[in-house]
């Protein structure tokens, strides 16, 4: 673990493994063919004996993609976690990359006594229903929280997504990063390119970091059929809040502000 040729971080971090599956972007889910391959049950949650504390010898700043082979809010880790923030905290100079498909669960494991503003909040979306869902409860959970980063990473993109920036609230937050991929291995599902071009489209218009990551192909990280215009690689903003109509605030009360003054009218 460390060192990662995932194009959008630095380095992986699995304090634990093992998951369990639960939408259709999990249907060929690599870590479940990794730990067959290792002889290991992929639906067995264990603390990782000998990665937990790697973010302590990474001294220069970097990207830390957590949890690449489960999900950092996953139930059985909840005696663990509290451990894994501490090392969050006291790494400062260290950007981690939680991206999850449980985050109707951060309210329950958030840290007691900080809130960590070295993270970076995701979650995974295959389609616009997963999106949907996903999307609205990371916003809730986060809702009384300041956030740096909050982003999606549509991988692998199984449909079109026609709306990404569901807003249930007048305040709802929108994304300010998408990573886009099309599956990868043996039995990959293909990702059509409009779908690609409608969401950089949809990034464009409203000021959100697009981030092409692959192909859908047998080879990760292909650029595949993407042509030009839609191969690019770019990152967000800190505390670069974005509301529904693509207006850009500084902090998330302000954000809150421009969401209220539109309610009333201003
Ligand atoms: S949540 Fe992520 S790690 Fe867990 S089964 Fe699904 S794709 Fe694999």
């Amino acid at each position: 673990m460390g060192k990662t040729a995932i194009s959008w971080t630095n380095f992986t971090w699995n304090p634990w493994r093992g998951c369990h599956k639960v939408s259709a972007g999990c249907k060929n889910c690599y870590m479940f063919r990794d730990q067959k391959r290792y002889g290991r049950d992929p639906n067995v949650v264990v603390r990782s004996r000998s990665t937990f504390n790697d973010p302590l010898k990474w001294m220069d700043p970097s990207m830390v993609f957590v949890n690449s082979w489960s999900d950092f809010f996953i139930e059985e880790a909840d005696p663990w976690r509290d451990e894994a923030w501490e090392i969050i905290r006291r790494t400062p100079h260290l950007t981690y990359q939680i991206l999850t498909k449980r985050p109707e669960r951060i309210p329950l494991c958030l840290p007691d006594d900080f809130f960590p503003r070295n993270v970076w909040w995701g979650i995974s979306a295959e389609n616009q229903d997963t999106l949907d869902r996903r999307w609205t409860a990371l916003d809730l959970s986060l809702y009384n929280q300041d956030p740096s980063v909050m982003f999606v990473s549509a991988e692998p993109l199984l449909g079109s997504l026609i709306d990404i920036t569901v807003s249930v609230n007048p305040w709802s937050r929108i994304p300010q990063w998408i990573i886009v991929g099309g599956e990868s291995g043996p039995e990959h599902r293909p990702m059509e390119i409009d779908w690609v071009r409608l969401i950089l489209h949809k990034c464009r218009y409203h000021g959100i970091a697009f981030f092409m990551k692959q192909d859908s192909g047998t080879q990760p990280g292909q650029r595949g059929r993407i042509p030009d215009d839609l191969w690019m690689q770019e990152f967000p903003k800190r505390d670069q809040v974005i509301d529904d109509k693509g207006k850009r605030a500084k902090n998330i009360d302000a954000a809150r502000a421009l969401g209220q003054g539109e309610l009333k009218g201003e």
